[in-house]
């Protein structure tokens, strides 16, 4: 297959693409990219800071990596605007667009007689297919036809609105989420009209304000704090979600709620089916319409990778493996 050489998945889960490119995981190349701030999308960035030459996201990723508390030095930082390609060590790398969270980017590689790329983490639709490639690496978190979601965004959406408007009305609103998909939330309850304050640690805070930026809009009320005194939408990790003790109404948001769009956990508490991922259907339709040469299936974060590559094979008509990883 050509180019295929050009781009593989290490057992750690870096993406290798070209040859000078490690991306969402360390691996001794000379450039590390971060395709956004997942914890699973950042291993081994402490090592990649100090060894690799240089660290590449877009300025919304790299803000949210300072305000994480990673520290890369200035001469090794490379902030790039989605769509605008720079040459380094004789290959053209190119963030695209992805519809995912805050600052999230595709990654695009070229070189002397190839081309390759790599989704990252996105959502369907907003995120445009990378076309022309010779090997498209794709994150398939649901992997599997039965792990399709029944329901749009918007049918979701509508339903968290009315829950969290109708809690509102009878005290305070705590929804657990994670970074990235919390401020995404904030954004667009602000849109449908929630006026009430958003409360959040002061991490969260800070990272909501590049968030309002990045969807230009404002987000205030926002206060940095932990407890609503009275009615206001409070915001927490997920992690915290086990051992909740809040007042009033209580709403986890899951991708991994395949039930029904909101299921009742008791009487105050919900988990909403709210995933920042491409169903099945549309991993395989962002496929057909970048008709690349061949495709890797990350089968280190995806379920059910196998299952994935198969299908494209069958159905596309596209080469296409799950397991081409090196060490
Ligand atoms: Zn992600």
């Amino acid at each position: 297959m050509p180019g295929l050489a050009k781009a593989a998945v290490s057992k750690s889960g870096a993406i290798l693409l070209g040859e000078n490119f490690t991306v969402d995981g360390h691996h001794p190349r000379p450039v590390r990219v971060v395709t956004h701030i997942h914890s699973d999308h950042i291993t081994g960035l402490e090592r990649s800071v100090r060894e690799c030459m240089l660290v590449v996201g877009t300025g919304y990723t790299m803000e949210l990596l300072d305000i994480m508390g990673y520290r890369i030095p200035d001469y090794k930082r490379l902030p790039l605007d989605y769509g605008k390609p720079v040459e380094i060590l004789g290959e053209r790398v190119t963030l695209v667009q992805s519809r995912h969270i805050v600052g999230s980017a595709q990654v695009e590689v070229e070189g002397r007689g190839y081309r390759v790329g790599y989704t990252g983490d996105f959502k369907m639709p907003g995120t445009p297919p990378m076309t022309g490639l010779d090997v498209l690496v794709i994150d398939a978190t649901y992997g599997s036809p039965h792990l399709q979601r029944r329901w749009t965004d918007w049918e979701v959406m509508a339903m968290l609105l009315a829950l969290v408007e109708e809690s509102l009305k009878v005290g305070p609103v705590t929804i657990y989420g994670y970074n990235g998909k919390i401020q995404e939330i904030m954004a667009e309850l602000r849109i449908r009209g929630v006026r009430e304050a958003f409360i959040a640690d002061p991490r969260t805070v800070r990272m909501a304000r590049v968030a309002e930026r990045y969807y230009g809009i404002s987000l205030e009320p926002l206060i940095a704090g932990y407890e609503a005194g009275e009615p206001a939408v409070v915001f927490r990790h997920t992690s915290e979600f086990e051992n909740r003790r809040e007042q009033g109404t209580r709403i986890l948001l899951t991708g991994w709620e395949l039930k029904a769009p909101v299921v009742k956990v008791d009487e105050k508490t919900y988990r909403v089916s709210f995933s920042d991922h491409a169903t099945f259907k549309e991993v395989i339709e962002y496929v057909e319409e970048a008709k690349p040469k061949a495709v890797i299936v990350d089968s280190v974060r995806g379920s059910h990778a196998g299952i994935t590559a198969k299908y494209i094979e069958r159905i596309l008509g596209i080469p296409s493996e799950s397991t081409v990883i090196t060490s």
